[in-house]
């Protein structure tokens, strides 16, 4: 094999790993976003909780008031009953009061039902929004992570440029050319022939092709199916030294 098939394949595995570095950067902030999903059932609980308590207490306020205007009632009946002159009036008067005193008892028996159930919706309230915080705790542990291995691979990214760059460098302009233009078309450029076969494309080349391709190590041969740059798998590659020879 050419040196400069030999850079091309290096070349080829760089580029690879370049494309699935980029891949894992560019959905990292997708993926740090979806983290965040994981905290909305305890998000949705201790909203939910938060919204009953607040509910609760609206109705809390509206039975106080109108416990408070039924005393007032009660007080004024009183003043008022000082001032009748008949039994039926005293009578009346009498019946108003019992009525605004049953009336402020079911309203308590109503409260208490109320603070009762306030303490259970404070417990609800405050479990959630513990869980909440252990959840959030976890994920900032998960997310700092997930932001340093996006450093580490921006990292390596740009190291991998540096050698893909030098590389590119090296490689006969026409190969590059029609490399480019193969991996652009087909993701892979090269294709090592195993077994009498186009490891990429899968089709078995003919005999006089394969002898062809034996008779002159030399050469440059290209797949006749999916036009691919062969190179002989069983040949070991070479350790890429950047020292390129022009081949024949
Ligand atoms: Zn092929």
């Amino acid at each position: 094999m050419d040196t400069h098939l030999a850079a091309l394949l290096q070349l080829q595995e760089l580029e690879q790993r370049h494309r699935e570095l980029h891949s894992q950067i560019t959905t990292l902030p997708q993926r740090i976003a979806h983290l965040e999903k994981e905290l909305q059932p305890a998000r949705e609980r201790q909203q939910a909780a938060a919204q009953a308590i607040e509910t609760q207490q609206g109705e809390r306020k509206q039975i106080e008031a109108q416990v408070l205007e039924l005393k007032q009632k009660i007080e004024k009946s009183r003043a008022h009953s000082a001032e009748v002159k008949t039994n039926q009036e005293y009578r009346a008067v009498k019946d108003e009061i019992e009525w605004a005193e049953r009336e402020i008892r079911q309203r308590e028996d109503r409260l208490l039902a109320l603070m009762e159930q306030a303490e259970k919706l404070e417990a609800e309230r405050a479990g959630a929004q513990q869980t909440l915080a252990e959840q959030e705790a976890g994920l900032a542990g998960r997310r700092e992570e997930m932001t340093a291995a996006g450093e580490v691979w921006r990292g390596e990214q740009r190291e991998l440029e540096k050698e893909i760059h030098a590389l590119r460098a090296q490689v006969d302009a026409n190969l590059l050319h029609r490399y480019d233009r193969i991996a652009k078309l087909r993701g892979k450029a090269l294709s090592a022939i195993v077994k009498e076969t186009c490891s990429c494309c899968r089709v078995r080349l003919r005999p006089q092709f394969l002898q062809e391709i034996s008779n002159h190590p030399e050469r440059r041969f290209f797949c006749e199916y999916c036009g691919r740059i062969l190179y002989q798998a069983t040949v070991e590659v070479p350790p890429f030294t950047g020292d390129i020879q022009v081949a024949g």
